[in-house]
């Protein structure tokens, strides 16, 4: 695996941080970066989707639910953070379009009480975990920029959106809301890593199969007939869809200095993350076959998975100007730790507790 230098004093902080969420994919990540760089993360996560695994990289970890007012008072209280970063969430955009009222009660509804209840409490500073499905369906003007409209298409990107505008209106509180594009990747040497049940995205799908993954953890997933490249009739470079993949760990490291920025006194401010580059479906293939040495990799043709938009691609300029971050993990690297992530006991453990229901 690629060895990445650390940021050194770019990335040190101290204080408590309330990380909702961080037993999740993403918010363990982070609260590993923030105990790393200094910080003292605090998670609270209900553990509906979130793993107790993940939640041991926290300075503390409380069960709980966002939406429950007493509960988040309590943590605060016991904790007196003066920063949060807010993961709490559902993520599946196929299941909020079949069940949009679970995504506005939690993602949206569920936020506001959220986030009014840690600013009564004296928390001045919030770091949201956003996303690029605000945009909606972009045909032009891409890259996209923070200052592109916001049009979601479906319950879970205006969920977010509305979660977003929200903590805007805050009073006395400055807060980032950082847009991801797409995630992958893992911190298998810290015992980290992607573990969704269903898991949608592409690289765990490309991934567990070239690895062997054991079959019930296949099936469980839906990946018995193999991996399949949703729709080769794209208008792309090579018909498949692009997209602009982010390694965890360096969006892990992204909410660190935005919450120093915030700390510093930075004004409330909207940052899309990606690595600028885009990458078809057909690209991250190749890219497996390679890093994985499986030469023989050649995955079937599907038709297009439904509200699959051609191409997103992110303008990452402001991140990089304001603070003075820089993506620095190949996709090679996303997919290596994912394939070492994945081969762990605990991943396939936790596949299958979750498949038992
Ligand atoms: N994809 C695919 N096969 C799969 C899963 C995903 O071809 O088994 C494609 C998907 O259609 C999209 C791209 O990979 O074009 C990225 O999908 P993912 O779900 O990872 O992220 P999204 O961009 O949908 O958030």
């Amino acid at each position: 695996m690629a060895d990445v230098p650390k940021g050194g004093e770019m990335f040190s902080g101290s204080g408590v941080v309330l990380v909702s969420g961080g037993a999740g994919y993403i918010g363990s990540h982070v609260a590993h970066v923030l105990r790393e760089a200094g910080f003292t993360p605090v998670v609270i996560d209900s553990l509906v989707n979130g793993n107790a695994w993940a939640a041991e990289k926290a300075s503390a970890f409380r069960r709980g639910d966002i939406g429950d007012a007493a509960f988040v008072r309590e943590v605060c209280q016991s904790f007196s953070p003066k920063a949060a970063i807010h993961f709490a969430a559902f993520i599946e955009v196929g299941e909020s379009v079949k069940n949009p009222q679970k995504y506005f009660a939690n993602n949206r509804d569920k936020a506001k009480i959220f986030f009014d209840t840690i600013s009564a409490c004296g928390v001045k500073h919030i770091v949201f975990s956003s996303t690029a499905a605000v945009y909606g369906e972009v045909t032009e003007n891409v890259p996209i920029r923070e200052s592109h409209e916001t049009k979601p298409i479906n319950p879970y990107g205006r969920s977010k959106l509305d979660a977003e505008i929200h903590m805007r209106t805050l009073h006395g509180v400055t807060s980032v809301a950082l847009r991801y594009f797409n995630v992958a990747g893992a911190a298998p040497e810290v015992g980290l890593g992607e573990a969704h049940f269903p898991e949608t995205h592409l690289v765990p799908r490309i991934v567990l199969p070239l690895i062997g993954a054991p079959k019930p953890v296949q099936d469980a997933l839906g990946l018995a007939g193999g991996f399949r490249i949703f729709g080769d009739d794209y208008p792309t470079r090579d018909g498949t869809a692009v997209r602009d993949y982010i390694h965890v760990m360096d969006l892990a490291e992204a909410h660190v200095l935005a919450l120093r920025y915030l700390i510093a006194g930075g004004a409330t401010n909207i940052f899309n993350l990606g690595s600028g580059a885009g990458y078809s479906v057909k690209e991250i293939v190749a890219a497996a076959r390679k890093t994985l040495s499986r030469p023989d990799f050649n995955p079937p043709v599907a038709p297009r998975r439904a509200g699959d938009p051609a191409t997103l691609i992110a303008d990452s300029g402001r991140a990089q100007r304001v603070l003075g971050w820089s993506p620095k993990r190949k996709v090679e690297n996303m997919i290596a730790t994912a394939a070492e992530w994945h081969r762990m006991p605990v991943y396939a453990e936790t596949m299958l507790k979750k498949a038992a229901g």
